[in-house]
């Protein structure tokens, strides 16, 4: 039996995890649970599938999980706080976690489980745009297996040939095609995307996801994201990975070689195929997803991404290409904006106006090399500059 923590596990990548794990209890076992504040949602996981540990946020959150639980026969442990989710990551019955927590508080316990030695799955794309150096050394050093959730990368690592390890020039590749819905605005006329609601933002054509991500494919600061990922987990730079606007979601990205060959890897757009394919890597199992029907599908559409419509991404690519404290402080900031705009505190456009900002008001340097504090500190400048560049916005 292969013990499993899943971090993150009531949001949408963690949901689609258990029903995966579900579909196949002869071979995994839930070891680790955490959520942020959904007592409740966690409560009915525990309850379905009876881990030996379960973390929420803080101490209040943990008692309310508790007392949710305390009629039922073997209740987990409660745990509360950061720290605990680096424990559960860590744990020696645990062999593989599901970082499937959002944005850069999902950073050290996907480190903890890369440092652990796991089959780290990951889906926590902002871990490896704040901290990739860091994070790809562990895996190496610890023996660690770095397995891609993200739809793209997924894709990719499926297109390279099985003994890939490091650099694609090895191995014949011309470069990676990242493909791209374009999201909810892709055709709407740029003069309307000053008035779009969260709600708007948050219907992706494609995808059911957490609001975070949805806001970031709405302004295309996902893909700029994604370009970061894919340097780190293939070791490649910008300049090999080139984006492409599709916006059926059927290709979900493509490796060009050398010889002419493109090798695409398509499906319906449902998370449940990646993170099967991680879990059962290198075989394949079941995941519960319904098989493609190209007939029904009919045409594949592709074009260029505007860089007027979509200006994270413009930032993302060159913040990419620059390195250094830049990719912490693009994340750190688009993180404080994307939150404003949920809140409704500014509008659709000033996201990028605050990254932007806020990448002028901090500009980026070199890393010094120190470690994860370092980033860590870059982070929290960068969010306290963010909050400001917000304020100074409304
Ligand atoms: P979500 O918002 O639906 O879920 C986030 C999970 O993290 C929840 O369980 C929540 O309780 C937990 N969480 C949030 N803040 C936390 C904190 N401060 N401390 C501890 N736990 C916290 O998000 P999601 O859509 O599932 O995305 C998760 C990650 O996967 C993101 O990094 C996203 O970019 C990536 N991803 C998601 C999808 C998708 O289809 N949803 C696809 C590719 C990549
Ligand atoms: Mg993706």
């Amino acid at each position: 039996m292969i013990g499993i923590t899943v971090l993150g596990s009531t949001g949408s990548i963690g949901v689609s995890t258990l029903d995966v794990v579900g579909r196949h209890p002869e071979r995994f076992r839930v070891v680790g649970l955490t959520a942020n504040r959904d007592a409740e949602g966690l409560a009915a996981q525990c309850r379905r599938h009876q881990p030996a540990h379960a973390v929420m946020a803080d101490a209040s959150a943990a008692a309310r999980l508790r007392e949710l639980l305390a009629d039922t026969p073997t209740p987990p442990e409660v745990h509360a706080g950061p720290e605990a989710l680096e424990t559960v990551a860590a744990l020696p019955d645990v062999d593989y976690v599901m970082a499937a927590i959002v944005g850069a508080a999902g950073l050290l316990p996907t480190l903890a489980a890369a440092r652990a030695g796991k089959r780290l799955m990951l889906a926590n794309k902002e871990a490896l745009v704040v901290s990739g150096e860091i994070l790809m050394r562990a895996a190496a050093d610890s023996g660690a297996t770095l397995l891609p959730i993200d739809s793209e990368h997924n894709a990719v690592f499926q297109c390279l040939p099985a003994e890939y390890s490091r650099g694609l020039g090895e191995v014949g590749v011309e470069r990676i095609l990242l493909t791209a819905s374009g999201g909810p605005f892709r055709d709407l006329p740029i003069e309307r995307l000053a008035s779009v609601t969260p709600e708007q933002a948050c219907a992706h054509p494609n995808w059911q996801m957490g609001r975070k991500i949805s806001v970031d494919s709405a302004t295309m600061m996902n893909k700029g994201l994604e370009l970061i990922e894919a340097c780190w987990l293939f070791g490649t730079q910008p300049e090999r990975i080139q984006v492409v606007v599709h916006p059926q979601s059927v290709i979900h990205s493509l490796v060009q070689y050398v010889d002419g060959s493109v090798l695409a890897q398509l499906g319906n757009p449902d998370m449940r195929t990646p993170i099967a394919h991680a879990l059962a890597w290198p075989e394949r199992m079941s995941s519960g997803v319904v098989p493609l029907d190209l007939f029904a599908v009919r045409r594949l559409d592709f074009e260029p991404p505007g860089l007027d419509r979509f200006p994270c991404l413009r930032l993302a690519s060159e913040t990419a290409r620059a390195g250094g404290t830049g990719p912490v402080i693009l994340n750190a900031a688009n993180e404080v904006a994307v939150a404003a705009f949920l809140d409704r505190r500014i509008g659709f456009v000033e996201i990028a106006t605050v990254v932007a900002r806020t990448l002028d008001d901090l500009p980026p340097e070199p890393l010094s090399g120190a470690g994860i504090e370092e980033l860590l500190d870059v982070d929290r400048r960068a969010r306290r500059i963010a909050e400001q560049n917000v304020s100074d916005s409304v």
